[in-house]
């Protein structure tokens, strides 16, 4: 166990309080000082570039739905298994109607892989990051609350509902010519960093560099 020591005061320093008014001082200067904390939540913070929030199911502004095809590429792929989906194939057509889309939030890791896969740009995870609530069913989104979530960033980021994809879709080096689907949104040139090497190029790179830090 470890014992301090207590520190020895002079006779004046007794009498006078000395360590009260170290810190009657100390909050007298911080009362004049700018302030290190932000008075959340009238002051929100602009989230990171690429940042994963809240999922969303995108609003088709023409049919006033969702535009989800129910592939099942984003519950395939979800490596928490979070992704819930039940559908039905229409009769004539055998197109997919989706009945069903739900999203346990709480369990999801935020990979952004389901947004990634997405043929058709349905799902997104917006940066929108207030999960507050009182209860674990409020973070359980249906469709209805992915649509709802949708509609409540649109509002609150003043995005273009139509052009808006979160930059983190955007592979980093790829292409943009060999980018899936239509409304890819023109995202920062530090975000896209053309000529970056991606893939098996990039790993043989590192491994070079690796071998020649070996070396030395
Ligand atoms: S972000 Fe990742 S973990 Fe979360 S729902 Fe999408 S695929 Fe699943
Ligand atoms: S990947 Fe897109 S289109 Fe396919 S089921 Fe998921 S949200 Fe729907």
């Amino acid at each position: 166990m470890l014992i301090q020591p207590r520190p020895k005061r002079s006779l004046l320093e007794t009498v006078l309080l000395f360590e009260i008014l170290q810190g009657m001082a100390l909050t007298l200067k911080r009362l004049f000082s700018k302030p290190v904390t932000r008075q959340y939540p009238d002051e929100k913070r602009q989230p990171f570039l690429g940042f994963r929030g809240k999922h969303a199911l995108v609003r088709d502004p023409q049919t006033g739905e969702s535009s989800c095809v129910a592939c099942l590429r984003c519950a395939t792929v979800c490596p928490s298994q979070c992704i819930y989906i039940r559908y039905h194939e229409e009769e004539g057509s055998g197109r997919r109607v989706v009945d069903r889309y739900d999203i346990e939030a709480l369990r999801c890791i935020y990979c952004g892989y389901c947004a990634e896969v997405c043929p058709v740009n349905a799902i997104v995870l917006t940066e929108s990051y207030e999960y507050s609530a009182y209860d674990r069913q409020t973070n359980y989104f249906d469709r209805g609350r992915l649509l709802n979530n949708w509609d409540a960033f649109v509002k609150e980021s003043g995005h273009d509902p139509v052009a808006y994809v979160n930059p983190f879709w955007r592979p980093r080096g790829v292409d943009e010519a060999t980018l899936a689907g239509p409304r890819r949104r023109k995202v920062p040139e530090e975000w896209t960093r053309a000529g970056q090497p991606v893939g098996r190029l990039c790993r043989s790179q590192d491994s070079e560099v690796l071998a020649e830090g070996v070396q030395r």
